[in-house]
Parts: C-alpha cells; sequence; structure tokens
C-alpha cells in the first residue's frame, strides 16, 4: 500500500516545551484518518508541522515519500497537501458560484490540464462541486448570507476544487448545530472516497459519525494508541487522559 504521510521522531520544541515529542505516525493513500486528543495534546502543531506553518525541532516529515524539510508553506500547498482551518476563510461578498468559480479557474492553466488529470470519482467542475456540498440551492446567495456549516461546507469545496491529494481538516465541527454537523460529516465522508484525508476532531459524536476505519489518539505530543473508534474508546488510557471518565 502506497503511504501518502510518514512521520518519523517527530519533536517541536517550543522554548523548551515540547508541543510533539517524538511522534511517529504513518497512513496510506486514500485513508480517512481521524485525530483526537485532549486540548493542547499537539493535534494543531501537528498539522503546522506536515503544511511547514512550523519546521520540526527534530524528525521527518515524508508526504509521498518526500521529505518537506525546509520546503515553504506554499510550495507544500502547490505540491497537494489543502488545510482547512478552523475558521472558514471564504470571500463573504462573493457569491457561493463566485467563491468556487474562483478556485476553478484559478487551476485552469496549461499545466494542470496536462498534468492533473482528475482522478476517477473525482468532480472538479463548479456543478458539480456545488452538488458534492450541497450548496445547489444557495449558489446564488452571497456567502455572507450563509450559515456558519454551510460556509464551512463552502471552503471545503474549494479546497476540494484543487484536487489536494492530501487534505486537512481542523476541527470542522466546531461551533456547527448538531445538523449541520452531520451536512459536513456526510461531505467529509463523500470526499474520503476520492482523497486522502486527516480529520482533526474533538467533538465525539462527530468522531463516531466519520471514523470508519482507524483514529489516532494524541496526548502530550506523542500518539497515545491507535485502531478501531470503539477500540479507542474502550481502552482505559484513552478513557483516563481524553474523556476523564468511562464511556457510556
Ligand atoms: P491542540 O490542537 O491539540 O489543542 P496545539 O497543537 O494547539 O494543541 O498545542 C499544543 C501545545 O503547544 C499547547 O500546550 C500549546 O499551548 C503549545 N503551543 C502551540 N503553539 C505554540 C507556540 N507557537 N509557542 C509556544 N507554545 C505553543
Ligand atoms: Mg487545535
Amino acid at each position: 500500500m502506497n503511504k501518502v504521510l510518514e512521520i518519523e521522531n517527530l519533536t517541536v520544541n517550543f522554548d523548551g516545551f515540547k508541543a510533539l515529542n517524538n511522534l511517529n505516525f504513518s497512513m496510506d493513500s486514500g485513508e480517512l484518518r481521524v485525530i483526537i486528543g485532549p486540548n493542547g495534546a499537539g493535534k494543531t502543531t501537528f498539522l503546522d508541522v506536515i503544511t511547514g506553518k512550523v519546521q520540526p525541532t527534530q524528525g521527518r516529515v515524508l508526504f509521498k515519500g518526500r521529505n518537506l524539510k525546509k520546503i515553504p508553506e506554499y510550495k507544500i500547498a502547490r505540491m497537494g497537501i489543502g488545510r482547512k482551518f478552523q475558521t472558514p476563510r471564504v470571500y463573504l461578498n462573493l457569491t457561493v458560484r463566485e467563491n468556487l468559480d474562483l478556485v476553478c479557474n484559478h487551476n485552469k492553466n496549461v499545466f494542470s490540464t496536462l498534468f492533473n488529470r482528475p482522478k476517477s470519482g473525482e468532480i472538479r467542475t463548479v456543478a458539480g462541486l456545488l452538488e458534492t456540498i450541497g450548496l445547489e440551492a444557495k449558489a446564488e446567495s452571497p456567502a455572507a448570507l450563509l450559515s456558519h456549516g454551510e460556509k464551512q461546507r463552502l471552503e471545503i469545496g474549494m479546497l476540494v476544487a484543487q484536487s489536494p491529494d492530501l487534505l486537512l481538516v481542523d476541527e470542522p465541527a466546531a461551533g456547527l448545530t448538531d445538523e449541520e454537523t452531520e451536512n459536513v460529516g456526510a461531505l467529509i465522508l463523500s470526499l474520503a472516497e476520492a482523497h486522502s484525508i486527516i480529520a482533526i476532531e474533538h467533538d465525539m459524536e462527530f468522531v463516531r459519525q466519520i471514523a470508519k476505519n482507524k483514529v489516532t489518539v494524541l496526548h502530550q505530543g506523542s500518539v497515545l494508541c491507535e485502531g478501531k473508534m470503539d477500540e479507542v474508546q474502550n481502552d482505559p488510557r484513552v478513557i483516563e487522559v481524553y474523556l476523564g471518565k468511562a464511556p457510556e
């Protein structure tokens, strides 16, 4: 199986504090991996290192076999790592369709037409994207009028338009209603059919919805354990550090 990401002995030292501590991690191409862990476990720092925002003190990150050491953030993004931040970054004064148009057209240069053939099952037209993110009915509305959850879905659509090989989403359900949480979860599951995705999440209901395969638990900057959601949930170490109580 091809590895999309391999991380070896990763340490990030912030003035003596190890936000990541000798962390080892790998995931297969095409996998949807959910990462959970208590506040301060190092989850966001982990994404910061993968995207090149933070340089590791020690260790290395291999993306599709390539060492990302000292490669600047914008180049890593171009290499095919797309990141969804917690707060949506969409153009509020543009309509939903215009937001998507912008990213789709941006990619329509000769180079991408020649070398960036869409993967099977991947839809990259604006119409296809609108359908994927479930915002066809709101296509002509300014993004400013969307709910928080709809903005999240729009931003995820804008990332997908760029055909990333690896999609990173940091707490996409934060601040969403139950209904929107479910919509965003369904969107991530449908994207997982054609993308490698790391979803970082705090909301356990949401994790149960999207964690069909392996879940990684971070604690104090290291991997505490990995496994299927029901295994992880019943692991006494996880209950102690993460849930702080016995599972229901
Ligand atoms: P999580 O996303 O799991 O809540 P973070 O990766 O944001 O955790 O943070 C991990 C730890 O590293 C926290 O204790 C945080 O305070 C610390 N930290 C994060 N970024 C910095 C920074 N730039 N400088 C110093 N400490 C930081
Ligand atoms: Mg975080």
